[in-house]
């Protein structure tokens, strides 16, 4: 610990595209913070992330443990009064075991020790593949929908946001012992990374900018700025009348493709965006899709960035990070 205040509030998976900002946000508020990471070895990277952000990092201590371990959460969670959990595998595989398990026994895990620390609340970052992955008639989606996990076809990462927000909604009503629980459930974040490498959704930014990408996936999607959903960890943290509620974050306006992404990119950068793609891949064109933020604008008092903000600061800090092929 390189702080002399005790931390009260966890955050789970420091070294995340999300935590890093949460942790430089929570730091910036005056809060003493915690985090786990899988190995301290990653320590001094999270710091270097946080303070990217204009943070003081004197107030960040780190705790080790994994999600398919119990060794380390009764270490993590000893005097703190509020739980982040962020950490989950954002991996693609066909192997529906290799994320459905973290996802699942780690939540539970947190949960459990959250429990007997006596923690007040846990935010749980869950995701919109946890709410509207099921097909429907009208894709028009809102916090009463659930991604059903016996959904044919079903790909593993949904799978296991679905099974792990369930787990965690199942515990707290039979097991929790009076500790609230809040879900936030993202759409595909995107906005400014403070890490030292593109993580997790920001590869489809490289892969675009890069030129690696030729055409852009067929898909229609909800985008939510990095900053927004800390924000709205923060928010659903302080806000009474958010315990047992979950929240999906996203940015106003209509639902996008990749392309009309890439057509963003090409409007406002220039050289930057020569080489980002012009044409969608083949398939059949993304049925209309609604999802509604209406919960966390009224609830939680969110205010989301619009999202052409957000995809052009996407860019721009992974060039003025040096994690751009092209460097415009
Ligand atoms: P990320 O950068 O990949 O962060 C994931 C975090 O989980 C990392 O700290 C990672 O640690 C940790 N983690 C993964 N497997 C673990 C394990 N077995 N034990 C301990 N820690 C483990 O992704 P992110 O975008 O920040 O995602 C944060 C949360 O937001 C996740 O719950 C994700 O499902 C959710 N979410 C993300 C999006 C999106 O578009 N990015 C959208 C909706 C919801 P390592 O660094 O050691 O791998």
């Amino acid at each position: 610990m390189t702080s002399s205040s005790t931390p009260t509030v966890l955050v789970t998976g420091g070294t995340g595209y999300l935590a890093t900002r949460l942790l430089a946000d929570l730091l910036a508020s005056g809060a003493a913070v915690r985090t786990t990471v899988r190995s301290l070895d990653r320590e001094e990277e999270v710091r270097a992330a946080v303070r990217r952000a204009g943070a003081d990092d004197g107030a960040l201590s780190f705790v080790a443990a994994s999600l398919t371990d119990d060794e380390g959460w009764e270490a993590a969670l000893a005097g703190i009064e509020e739980v982040h959990h962020t950490a989950s595998p954002m991996i693609q595989t066909a192997v529906p075991d290799e994320v459905v398990i973290p996802a699942r026994d780690g939540a539970l895990r947190v949960l459990r020790a959250a429990s007997h620390a006596g923690v007040r609340r846990v935010v749980l970052t869950s995701s919109f593949a946890a709410v509207g992955y099921s097909p429907k008639p009208v894709r028009d989606y809102d916090e009463s929908d659930w991604t059903d996990p016996e959904t044919p076809g079903l790909p593993a990462y949904p799978l296991s946001k679905a099974v792990a927000e369930r787990a965690a909604w199942d515990f707290v009503e039979r097991e929790g012992a009076g500790l609230e629980l809040v879900a936030l459930n993202p759409t595909w974040i995107a906005g400014p990374t403070l890490t030292a490498s593109a993580r997790s959704s920001l590869a489809v930014f490289t892969g675009m900018l890069d030129g690696t990408m030729t055409a852009t996936p067929r898909q229609r999607f909800g985008m939510a700025d990095v900053r927004d959903v800390s924000a709205a960890h923060l928010a659903a943290m302080s806000t009474p009348e958010a315990a047992g509620k979950r929240y999906l974050i996203l940015a106003d306006g209509p639902t996008m493709t990749f392309l009309d992404v890439a057509d963003v990119l090409r409007r406002e950068l220039g050289p930057l965006a020569e080489r980002v793609p012009t044409v969608e891949a083949s398939g059949d064109e993304p049925a209309p899709l609604t999802i509604h933020n209406e919960r966390a604008k009224r609830e939680l008092g969110l205010r989301p960035r619009p999202a052409v903000a957000t995809i052009v600061e996407t860019a721009e800090s992974l060039r003025d990070l040096g994690l751009l092929a092209v460097r415009a």
